[in-house]
């Protein structure tokens, strides 16, 4: 029977390739650079709102905060919207995001864990998506790490159809602003946000700092939290990976966090779970 197990380290020998992924990545590298002699303003600011929309709302508060650790409470239309949002990033469908982070909370840093830096920056970053056995479309399997979301039908298809949104997306745009807006609004929009996203996976594994004795590598890192919309904060939420909040001192800049302040106030969300957090007074630390 196949298993997640499957998804630890494999070699990095041509057999090994996922062809189809790493054609798309390929192809999406390459016109991101592309984009780079198309730039306009109007480019500019589309790529930054959908940016926000898909890294912001649909990884970092859909996919993450909600749907894999169930931080906040909120409408199931809501949660839908999130979910189409987290598909436009190319990062794969709700119920394998969800099922491969829950793995690597579970194994994070031992055996199994879907990508962890001990096995190479590289292998943590995207050597896992291109070489690792990561059942990205095998629905049956992935539900059963994810059966909460497996239980609604919504997220089956979704999970199945996960490339419909962003294809549908990139039709609007050619419609909307021609090629040079696809090449901003999708292309380079969703390399930068992927290798933001990759970013949790290796950097906060590997540099940073540690507030929490964590069993795994865990790190804060400033300068990820503010490329990710404070999914940063990574040590933070090793810690307490409920909590709803991931930067939990003043200065730990987490935009998602202050979006959930928002929605809770004008009533999207309720029910936000923050991690109680007693910091010790320098007396004690002298001590
Ligand atoms: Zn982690
Ligand atoms: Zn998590």
């Amino acid at each position: 029977m196949t298993t997640l197990r499957a998804a630890v380290k494999s070699a990095y020998t041509l057999s090994n390739i996922n062809w189809v992924t790493a054609g798309f990545m390929v192809a999406f590298h390459l016109l991101a650079v592309a984009a780079l002699w198309f730039f306009s303003w109007q480019n500019l600011i589309v790529a930054l709102v959908l940016h926000w929309m898909s890294v912001g709302f649909g990884i970092s508060l859909g996919y993450h905060r909600l749907h894999t650790h169930r931080g906040f409470k909120t409408s199931r239309a809501f949660e839908y919207f999130l979910a189409i949002c987290g598909t436009l990033t190319l990062e794969g469908g709700p119920i394998f995001w969800v099922a491969t982070h829950r793995k690597h909370h579970q194994l994070s840093d031992q055996d199994g864990d879907p990508h962890s830096p001990r096995e190479g920056g590289f292998w943590a970053h995207v050597g896992w998506i291109l070489f690792g056995d990561t059942h990205h479309n095998n629905t049956e399997l992935m539900g059963r790490y994810a059966p909460d979301l497996n239980r609604d039908r919504f997220y089956r298809w979704l999970n199945s159809y996960h490339w419909v949104p962003l294809t549908t997306l990139g039709v609007i745009l050619l419609v909307a602003g021609g090629w040079s807006m696809v090449l901003w609004g999708i292309f380079l929009r969703v390399v930068v946000g992927l290798h933001g996203t990759w970013l949790v996976n290796s950097a906060t594994h590997m540099w940073g700092t540690r507030r929490f004795e964590t069993r795994d590598d865990s790190r804060n890192s400033w300068w990820v939290a503010l490329l990710t919309f404070g999914e940063g904060w990574h040590n933070n939420h090793h810690a307490h990976p409920v909590s709803a909040r991931h930067g939990l001192a003043w200065y730990e800049f987490d935009i998602s966090w202050i979006t959930l302040k928002f929605f809770s106030a004008i009533g999207v969300v309720s029910d936000l779970k923050v991690a109680k957090v007693r910091e010790p007074l320098p007396a004690e630390e002298a001590a």
